[in-house]
């Protein structure tokens, strides 16, 4: 057994929320802090360039690539699961969409009993934590680590769509992080000067010089410390070796959604009779551990394009890929910096909702499958429908005491009829944007469902088949006031009934938010730094 020497904090998990602490509690030279991370370091050319986010969504050597358990709503089929695994987590692997969700998530966290996250108490570490090229304003800062950029490239299609779904009834919104969400518009990025900025980048690169920051890779979490009802340490194995180090103030689990409740599990914090069960023995019983899995529902739509919309199919081969490599070389342009969705859209699928229920994204490029992302040679968009608000939850826990062992992941994908309804209503709605007069130069056909799909039951037969997680998992350890006994983490993100451990990442959202979750995840860590350093 090799021990470390004493830290003060030690984080579990280098994701979007382990980077940020990492950083803001070694920021006082007095804290020593350990940060450990499975995966690798981030030097993946890939990882940099935006575009490249194709090639790395199923590369084992950065990506967990999990699978989901055979989803019985989805016709029990396996559904793919992209996380990081390397410094920056799911942010050195993502779309670079940067979103924050509804003014009314936050205030609905507060309702459930989230005390201090209410959307006027949680603005200010959104604003703390980004530097947006547009400049400050009520909504924006400036002078944070996360860069925040407009588009490089804008293609024809980009304006066909914005003017497509206008005329199909969405008001063009400029600031979908303002005052208002609803409606469509241009994405903005987590990018700098062309580049991905992850969580890594922006938060880690600069601490790394740091004599009290520590970061370890090929890390593995194993066990938490106990000493009675407080956590004193962490053991981890790196290089077949068993590693423990001591914590004198805290132990963090940054994990992510399906991370966090793995790491709780295997230091026995749990449901009793579940871990017993897998031959885990129980710490602290927990039952809420895992349960409540949210995620976004996405059901994806294709269509080939004719004429030039300069879609990432036509911009990537050949001698076009060539000029746009060189682009990108020597002045940082061109499709190679762009997000996988550069407009989004949201929209309420029933009038009396009072906020939007999806989100419409757009991909303007088309490919086989999650598994076989190579592009196509003609022209084409994929639409991703997803549902802000899926009312299914699903589950996720260790399979067994292993270590090494991926998670069972649960989505639970259509687990409602009213979900199954929405995907419904959302995917109509696709098809009249892209029917409408603004997409005529460019319409050919619809590839996916395609035109023989027009009753609700196609539609939902097509949903159970092509449904899938938008890998926006959250809510897995979720923050709650005490009465409530699924809760797992309390409203300063401690673990109910033990001391000294803390679950920092998306898995603590109390309900997933109505937007991508990278943005939330930065604001959730930059607000527990605070609390930690309070303490
Ligand atoms: C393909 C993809 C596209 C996405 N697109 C967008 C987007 O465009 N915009 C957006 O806002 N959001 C997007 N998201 C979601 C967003 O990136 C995540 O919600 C966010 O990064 C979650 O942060 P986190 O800290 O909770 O977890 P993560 O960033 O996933 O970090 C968890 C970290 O813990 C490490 N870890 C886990 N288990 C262990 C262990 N046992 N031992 C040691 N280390 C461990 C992991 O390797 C990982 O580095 C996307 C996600 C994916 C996967």
């Amino acid at each position: 057994m090799n021990t470390r020497p004493e830290y003060d904090f030690i984080i579990v998990g280098a994701g979007s929320a382990g980077c940020v602490l990492a950083n803001r509690l070694s920021a006082d030279p007095k804290n020593k802090v350990l940060l450990l991370e499975a995966g690798p370091e981030d030097r993946n050319l890939w990882i940099h360039i935006p575009l490249g986010y194709g090639k790395n969504l199923t590369n084992r050597a950065v990506n967990w690539c999990f699978d989901s358990v055979a989803e019985a709503h989805a016709n029990g089929r396996i559904d793919y699961l992209a996380r990081g695994k390397v410094l920056g987590g799911s942010s050195s692997i993502n779309g670079m969409v940067y979103m924050r969700g509804q003014r009314q998530d936050y205030d609905l966290w507060a309702q459930m009993g989230c005390r201090g996250w209410s959307y006027e108490e949680v603005l200010p570490y959104f604003r703390k934590a980004e530097n947006n090229a547009r400049g400050p304003n009520e909504f924006h800062g400036v002078g944070g680590p996360l860069q925040v950029s407009d588009l490089r490239d804008k293609p024809p299609i980009l304006n066909a769509f914005l003017k497509a779904g206008q005329e199909a009834g969405m008001p063009l919104n400029a600031d979908f992080n303002g005052a208002q969400q609803e409606g469509i518009g241009l994405t903005q990025t987590t990018t700098a000067n062309g580049r991905r900025n992850s969580a890594a980048q922006a938060y880690l690169k600069p601490a790394r010089g740091r004599p009290n920051l520590r970061v370890e890779t090929g890390a593995r979490g194993q066990r938490a410390l106990f000493e009675g009802r407080r956590v004193v340490g962490y053991a981890y194995i790196q290089n077949g070796q068993a590693i423990q180090a001591r914590a004198a103030r805290e132990v963090i689990f940054s994990g992510g959604a399906y991370g966090s409740p793995q790491l709780l599990e295997l230091s026995g914090v749990g449901d009793a009779g579940r871990l017993k069960a897998i031959g885990i023995e129980p710490t602290h019983h927990l039952p809420g551990v895992g349960e409540g899995l949210q995620d976004h529902q996405v059901f994806r739509m294709k269509w080939r394009l004719k004429g030039k919309p300069g879609t990432y199919n036509e911009r990537t081969r050949g001698l076009t890929a060539l000029g746009e490599g060189l682009k990108y070389i020597f002045a940082r342009r061109g499709v190679l910096t762009s997000p996988t969705n550069p407009i989004n859209a949201f929209f309420r699928t029933r009038p009396e909702l009072e906020t939007p229920d999806v989100q419409i994204q757009l991909f303007p490029g088309t490919y086989n499958s999650m598994r076989d992302r190579a592009l196509h040679k003609e022209p084409g968009v994929t639409l991703g429908p997803t549902l802000l608000r899926a009312e299914s939850r699903g589950s996720v826990h260790a399979r067994s005491a292993d270590p090494f062992a991926d998670p069972l992941i649960h989505t639970n994908v259509l687990g409602t009829d009213n979900d199954l309804r929405t995907a419904i209503l959302a995917m109509r709605y696709c098809r009249r944007v892209m029917e409408t007069e603004a997409m005529r130069a460019y319409y050919d056909f619809e590839m996916a469902p395609g035109k023989d799909v027009q009753s609700d039951d196609e539609f939902a037969a097509y949903a159970r088949e092509a449904g899938s997680s938008n890998w926006h998992p959250a809510s897995s350890c979720r923050m709650g006031p005490d009465g409530d006994a699924k809760a797992v983490v309390d409203a300063a993100l401690r673990v109910r009934g033990l001391e000294g451990l803390r679950v920092v990442d998306a898995s603590v959202m109390p309900a997933v938010v109505c937007g991508n979750t990278n943005a939330p995840t930065i604001m959730i860590a930059e607000k527990a730094a605070d609390l930690m350093l309070a303490a």
